[in-house]
């Protein structure tokens, strides 16, 4: 292993890397010896000395993400080898080359051992989500075993990183292409077609993650009248059309998402009358919808960015989901989710029980979500699993 600057652990606090946890706390930290700055690789130790894990230092709460818990240096090669493993992951998921689905996420971070990295491949182009300042520094780096792993599948790859790195860094980061030029923007997720906007677009452009809870959407849809609250480019609304359904009502605080939808269900089901879609706040919209619909999709955006912000985000969670039992037609489907990682699966159910007994519905589980194989959760780092939803029956 090269030489690297040093921490060194609180007596008790090495227990969460001994069990492979890759962060390490701010509060958890002893001493640090050597010159050490933000983005720099730094060798973790425990207050008796035994070396726990190597990782990019961070100033801020969670102060190193690890990298590997075995005595390494991180080359080329190093990298180059956990984005094989991601690929082959998905190779062997049986996405790549599908012809119904050609966007999926290629690198989940913690998920696949890459703290602070996200890769979302969206038909040939790649677009990077940095989180660390760590990460960030070698992206030309991931850029090159990115292009030498995909080979010929890759045509380009687009770094997004600007919001999502810690913005006090002393780093002056731009969006732009670090590979390629813009191309195709026109996707296909289950034989669906989706116009995506990475350069101005939420995330990554797109939330991928819902794939596999849109499809059941599609399952449930058969005559029913549909409100997809919060739906972005439109996502759910399309499956529900191809479904079945007897009309779709879209709806997005976003005049932009709402054009985007516009424009996604003509591409799929053009001049279709059953769909219609609404700019309006989600609270507003859900005060008075009376017994229109029988299948309601609840898909927020993460209303807990922080840990400080929890107790307001579930009283949020309480009052959508009280709003949807309450006026949900006899025999409805609620599909209700919560994509916050600080927010637990317990506490995200808690908020909804609350809302169902508010109602005083009759309201059975039909299905447990969460997020796809394509967003693997490493078994060490529960937060990893950070959507999670509930398909509910309301009678
Ligand atoms: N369901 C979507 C993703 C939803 S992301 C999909 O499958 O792709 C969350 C969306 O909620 C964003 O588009 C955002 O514009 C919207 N939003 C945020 N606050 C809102 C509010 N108060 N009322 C309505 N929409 C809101």
């Amino acid at each position: 292993m090269a030489e690297f600057a040093k921490i060194v652990l609180k007596s008790g606090k090495d227990q969460s890397l001994k069990r492979f946890h890759p962060w390490v706390f701010s509060g958890a930290i002893k001493k640090v010896y050597g010159n050490l700055n933000e983005g720099d690789l730094v060798a973790v130790y425990s207050n008796k000395d035994e070396f726990l894990g190597l990782g990019h230092y961070q100033i801020g709460s969670i102060a190193v993400r690890i990298v590997s818990f075995t005595q390494v240096t991180p080359d080329y090669n190093f990298w180059k080898n956990k984005i094989e493993r991601a690929w082959n992951l998905r190779k062997k998921l049986g996405f790549v080359q599908n012809p119904e689905t050609n966007v999926f996420r290629l690198i989940h971070a913690e998920g696949d051992g890459m703290p602070g990295l996200v890769v979302d491949f969206y038909n040939g182009t790649a677009v990077m989500q940095i989180h660390s300042v760590g990460m960030y520094f070698i992206r030309e780096e991931l850029v090159k075993a990115l292009r030498e792993v995909l080979g010929e599948h890759l045509k380009a790859v687009y770094d997004k990183s600007t919001k999502t790195l810690p913005y006090k860094a002393d780093i002056e980061p731009t969006d732009k292409f670090l590979f390629g030029e813009k191309g195709e923007t026109e996707v296909l997720e289950y034989g669906l077609k989706f116009k995506v906007d990475w350069e101005s677009g939420q995330k990554t452009g797109f939330f991928i993650d819902q794939r596999e809870n849109r499809l059941l959407v599609e399952k449930y849809a058969q005559n029913r009248d549909v409100l997809n609250m919060f739906c972005y480019t439109g996502g759910f609304s399309f499956y529900a059309m191809k479904g079945g359904a007897n009309l779709v009502h879209s709806v997005d605080a976003s005049a932009k998402a709402i054009d985007l939808t516009n424009e996604n269900v003509e591409l799929n089901f053009p001049n279709d009358p059953r769909h219609k879609a609404f700019a309006a706040d989600a609270f507003e919209y859900l005060k008075d919808i009376q017994d229109k619909y029988d299948l309601i999709i609840l898909d927020p955006p993460a209303f807990a960015k922080h840990r400080n912000s929890l107790h307001q985000a579930l009283q949020g969670y309480k009052r959508i989901n009280t709003r949807a039992f309450e006026q949900i037609r006899s025999g409805g489907i609620l599909f209700t989710f919560s994509c916050s990682q600080v927010v637990a699966k317990d506490k995200f159910r808690e908020a909804v029980f609350s809302a169902a007994a508010i109602s005083g519905r009759t309201v059975r589980i039909l299905h447990q979500l969460v997020q796809p194989v394509d967003h693997p959760v490493n078994i060490y780092h529960p937060e990893s699993e950070y959507l999670k939803g509930l398909v509910l029956y309301v009678e």
